[in-house]
């Protein structure tokens, strides 16, 4: 493993995120400068219709992000009473727009409105978030597709600490479209042997102890410990929560599956910074591959 830190004597390494997201990020600068100079400035636009604080947050920290190297980029605020009329008319002038380059749909979105639906309407080479369901097709079917970002994150967190993957038993706990499906299709196409558990699995530390790499996305402090990690696993920690005391935590109770784990990503500074920098170098890549002057 490179680059990787050890928590204490027989204790777990750290897969840190926070170096290669600086990584990431550096490159990321230099393309947008690039492009910028070639008279192509990359622009992302997000598309709110929400009024929920994490959301709110997220969203601050992109774009901040974004400025910072050198992305401009637009939040269209819709307000968290958008129906969906207003939310497809957003969608369709954005995906037309030739000097956008990358579209985000923030969610949680106004009830009553189909996600998936949306997401259809975003266009595929500017859908670099992977939410267009033609994007988890082509996903699925091997094609070169926009992953989603945080899926993305974890196998680039896997690769830049030298995790290999082929021939190894992955598990990976949660199955939404965002996290747990995208990550499932990208180990298999990396030759791992992947299971999927979800709510209903029956007895979740009898499946995930027999991981060699383990990919908690859920949203539950403490769902991961020591019972459920087999000696030596490699385990990424997808969750965000915030803990009673205002603490960001994941899903894994790190303290006791240290114990156990052969490396443990942390929450904060795992995958989350790299998925930050992973969604505004594919607005880098679309910015390059659209049709504007190069
Ligand atoms: P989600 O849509 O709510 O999906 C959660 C998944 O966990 C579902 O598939 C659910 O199963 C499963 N689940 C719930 N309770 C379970 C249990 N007791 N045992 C096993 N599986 C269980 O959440 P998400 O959007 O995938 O996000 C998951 C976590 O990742 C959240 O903490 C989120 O904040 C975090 N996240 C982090 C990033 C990042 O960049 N770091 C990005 C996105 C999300 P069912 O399908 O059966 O309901």
């Amino acid at each position: 493993m490179n680059d990787t830190t050890t928590a204490g004597t027989e204790r777990a390494a750290v897969l840190d995120g926070t170096g290669l997201a600086r990584r990431i990020r550096d490159r990321t600068a230099a393309g947008a400068a690039e492009l910028t100079g070639r008279g192509v400035p990359p622009r992302l636009a997000v598309v709110v219709a929400t009024d929920d604080d994490g959301a709110a947050w997220y969203v601050r920290s992109l774009s901040g992000a974004a400025g910072r190297l050198g992305i401009a980029c637009d939040v269209v605020d819709l307000g968290a009473d958008a129906d969906a009329a207003t939310l497809t008319g957003t969608l369709t002038r954005l995906s037309a727009d030739d000097t956008v380059h990358g579209i985000v749909l923030q969610t949680p979105l106004p009830d009553g409105v189909r996600a998936e639906e949306l997401a259809a309407l975003i266009a595929p080479e500017k859908d670099v978030d992977g939410a267009n369901p033609l994007s988890a097709g082509r996903l699925a079917a091997g094609l070169p597709a926009h992953p989603p970002a945080t899926a993305a994150a974890v196998l680039e967190l896997l690769d830049h600490h030298g995790i290999a993957l082929a021939g190894r038993s992955a598990v990976v706990v949660g199955r939404s479209l965002v996290v747990g499906k995208p990550v499932a299709q990208l180990l298999l196409h990396r030759d791992a042997t992947v299971s999927i558990c979800h709510r209903h699995t029956k007895d979740l530390a009898e499946h995930t102890r027999h991981a060699d790499v383990l990919v908690v996305a859920v949203g539950r402090i403490g769902l991961v410990r020591a019972e459920h990690v087999a000696p030596g696993a490699i385990v990424v920690d997808v969750g965000t929560n915030t803990a009673p005391d205002g603490r960001l935590v994941g899903d894994v109770d790190v303290e006791d599956a240290a114990s156990r784990a052969g490396a443990i990503s942390p929450v904060p500074g795992g995958v989350g910074p790299v998925t930050t920098a992973l969604l505004l170098e594919q607005t880098v890549r679309s910015a390059r591959a659209s049709p504007g002057p190069r």
